[in-house]
């Protein structure tokens, strides 16, 4: 008897073959069709060699063949690191770190976000920064001799609510 879990296969029924053409349309996806499956870009990802669950060219494949919503509601698509290790090396000038970029962010627009990425755009709007700022910080500064921060930063919640990204973020199907 096979091993392979389901996910292995291919599901004829879930397959979308305009896929590959919504990428193509959108800014950076434009080359996605150019891909002749070499494996360059997974050979050289440094996100793959410490998980190799994350495989670029694979990503890049099942994004062709139409394998859509498998390849949006996957936790693989945000481990990309945006090192453009791929695009510099790709013979095909496929713009890998481009496609996994238009990738996210069809994926939001269809409701998949990571949680990690609500999480760190919540602390974001909170803080207008990753971290909490306060005066304990900048009583560091000082003694390093460096300016005062600004512990509050009101200019990117209203960023936030100028794009709406808070109420696209509070539509997402991913799980906590
Ligand atoms: S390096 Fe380029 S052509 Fe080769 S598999 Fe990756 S995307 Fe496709
Ligand atoms: S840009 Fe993303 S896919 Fe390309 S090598 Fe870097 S981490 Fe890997």
């Amino acid at each position: 008897m096979s091993s392979k879990s389901a996910e292995a296969y291919i599901n004829f029924n879930e397959l979308d073959p305009d896929f590959k053409y919504e990428i193509s349309k959108l800014p950076g996806g434009e080359n996605i069709k150019y891909c002749f499956a070499c494996g360059t870009c997974s050979a050289g990802c440094p996100v793959r060699e410490i998980d190799e669950k994350y495989n670029p060219r694979r990503i890049i494949r099942m994004a062709l063949l139409g394998i859509k919503d498998r390849v949006l509601s996957s936790d693989l698509i945000w481990l990309c690191s945006s090192c453009y290790t791929c695009h510099e090396r790709c013979p095909q000038g496929v713009r890998i770190t481009e496609v996994m970029n238009v990738l996210k962010n069809i994926a939001v627009r269809e409701g998949y976000i990571h949680p990690s990425f609500i999480k760190q755009l919540e602390l974001i709007a909170a803080h207008g920064r990753l971290y909490e700022m306060d005066e304990f910080d900048n009583k560091k500064r000082e003694r390093m001799g460096l300016p005062p921060v600004a512990t509050k930063c009101t200019e990117v919640s209203k960023i936030f609510e100028v794009t709406g990204i808070l109420k696209v973020v509070s539509k997402s199907k991913s799980e906590e």
